[in-house]
């Protein structure tokens, strides 16, 4: 076992308040994506342990739905507060099991961290309405209600943030949740819910259930009728097999999927911005978010500046393990992630793109790739039409304003999408003409609790965070009384 594996604070489960292994004492491990070296083992569960985690959450929501808002809130903010007093530690397992650099995961974990803060608030603001009554002799009104036990499936890319999201969003309505992390990232949610405990949360308020194979937790999460919602965040693939088997028991889904994000710099942009823009969006994480630009589309007249420029920045960004100082670009996630890249990259100049940046394995190996940047990328090639998820930037020419639209929108995703220009009604039109769910205008870093996240089209169901994300944990329900 590395050394480093001290930097895991929870090595078990959490199942009704306890720590615990699987009903086997099977275990797998868990890599360290810089050095390839085995970080630490986590229990390996399966469909019986995840049903006693369900029945632990079916349990606590009876008492955690009837506890006031307020006291609620109290306790979750305890939870925000510990998780910022720990912000270093939770960073260090987060970079040793997922390889981004330091400063990303401590900037992961306080931006997960405000999620909680933001729903334990939002919470206390869960409003029914009164209707203006149809008849004289009635009185209509609308309950909101917690759904029940919600089961919440995350991916490795943001290990605490995205599980953060969700249980902030149940919790703060008054549901409980069995969570199944990624199977290459279990620690952080671990560690996460470590700090929950402390903070006082109830047993079985939060159960975290792992697993080297994620489908029998799965077919437990969805064929289970005691799980009322599912929020799942990963591949499109995997969330229509999810909405498949959750249509069994019809249970509401929220499904937030991949995306093919465009990021257009029309001819009128701030070239400097854009450049910094595409940087911050293209290699954080590595190019490991749903939400990084995939395809860079620009207009022709400023293609060879923006590239050169673009090229020269990313240049600069230094490879290697995310504990090392200076480190801007942290390991691939593993070798089919690499394998990934360099097929798209082999694809493109097949197609006849030119290679500015990059383009391979880095020389520190493993999963380590080089910052590449591609011009003349065209829309036939399989880097436009597929998720990157890696640090390859392909440029693609166009010529005017309808053009670059039809290339935007020329997916069947639709998360998030950027463009910059300085032009106030080219501004609108295009924000509205995007088929995006998310759009940032001369912005690329724009996620935050106050804002809804979600995508459209095979990007997902729901929005996640802002005063829109509690809707999905609750139920809307009507009462009639008549004979008033
Ligand atoms: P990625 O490509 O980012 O790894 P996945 O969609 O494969 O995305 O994984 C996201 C999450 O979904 C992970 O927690 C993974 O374990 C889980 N997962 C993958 N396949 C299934 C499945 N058949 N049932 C339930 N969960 C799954």
């Amino acid at each position: 076992m590395d050394v480093r594996s001290s930097v895991v604070t929870r090595r078990d489960a959490l199942i009704d308040g306890h720590w615990v292994q699987a009903d086997s004492g099977a275990r797998f491990p868990v890599l360290d994506p810089a050095t390839g070296a085995t970080l630490e083992e986590a229990p390996d569960m399966g469909a019986a342990e995840t049903r006693r985690a369900i029945e632990a959450a079916a349990r606590a929501f009876s008492s955690w739905r009837a506890t006031p808002a307020k006291q609620r809130a109290a306790i979750m903010r305890r939870w925000f507060e510990l998780i910022l007093a720990e912000q270093e530690s939770l960073a260090q397992i987060l970079t040793a099991e997922q390889g981004k650099p330091l400063a990303e995961a401590r900037g992961e974990i306080a931006y997960g961290a405000t999620y909680i803060d933001w729903f334990a608030e939002e919470g206390r603001r869960v409003y029914g309405d009164v209707l203006p009554p149809t008849a004289n002799d009635r009185r209509q009104l609308v309950f909101k209600q917690p759904i029940g036990v919600v089961a919440a499936i995350t991916p490795w890319n943001f290990p605490s943030a995205m599980f953060a999201r969700k249980v902030g969003a149940a919790l703060g309505a008054g549901c409980t949740m069995v969570l199944k992390p990624a199977e290459q990232t279990p620690f952080s949610a671990l560690a996460l819910a470590d700090l929950a405990m402390r903070a006082g949360v109830p047993a079985g308020v939060v159960n975290v259930v792992t697993a080297r194979d994620p489908a029998p937790v799965g077919e437990e999460l969805t064929g289970n009728p005691l799980v009322r919602k599912l929020s799942f965040t990963g591949s499109t693939e995997v969330g229509k097999i999810l909405l498949r088997q959750a249509a069994e028991n019809v249970q509401k889904c929220s499904m937030e999927l991949g995306g093919n994000a465009p990021l257009i710099v029309f001819a009128d942009a701030d070239l400097d911005l854009a450049v910094k823009g595409a940087i911050a969006v293209k290699y954080r994480n590595c190019g490991q978010t749903c939400i990084s630009a995939n395809r860079l589309l620009v207009h022709e007249s400023v293609i060879s500046e923006f590239a050169a420029r673009l090229a020269a920045r990313a240049s600069e960004l230094k490879v290697g393990d995310g504990r090392d100082e200076g480190v801007a670009l942290g390991p691939l996630i593993e070798e089919a992630a690499v394998e990934k890249c360099e097929r798209q990259v082999a694809d493109a100049l097949a197609r006849g793109a030119k290679l500015l940046l990059g383009g391979a394995r880095h020389k520190l190996g493993g999963s380590f790739f080089e910052p590449t940047v591609l011009e003349g990328v065209t829309a036939d090639a399989l880097i436009f039409n597929e998720e990157t998820f890696g640090p390859v930037a392909p440029i693609v020419a166009f010529t005017d304003e309808a053009e670059a639209l039809r290339l935007a929108n020329a997916t069947p995703y639709g998360l998030a999408a950027y463009f910059y220009s300085r032009d106030l009604s080219r501004i609108f039109r295009i924000a509205e003409a995007l088929d995006f769910g998310m759009i940032g205008v001369n912005e690329t870093l724009m996620s935050s609790e106050a804002a809804p996240f979600g995508g459209m089209k095979q990007s997902g169901l729901g929005r996640e965070g802002s005063r829109y994300g509690v809707d999905d944990y609750l139920e809307l329900k009507y009462v009639c009384l008549g004979g008033m």
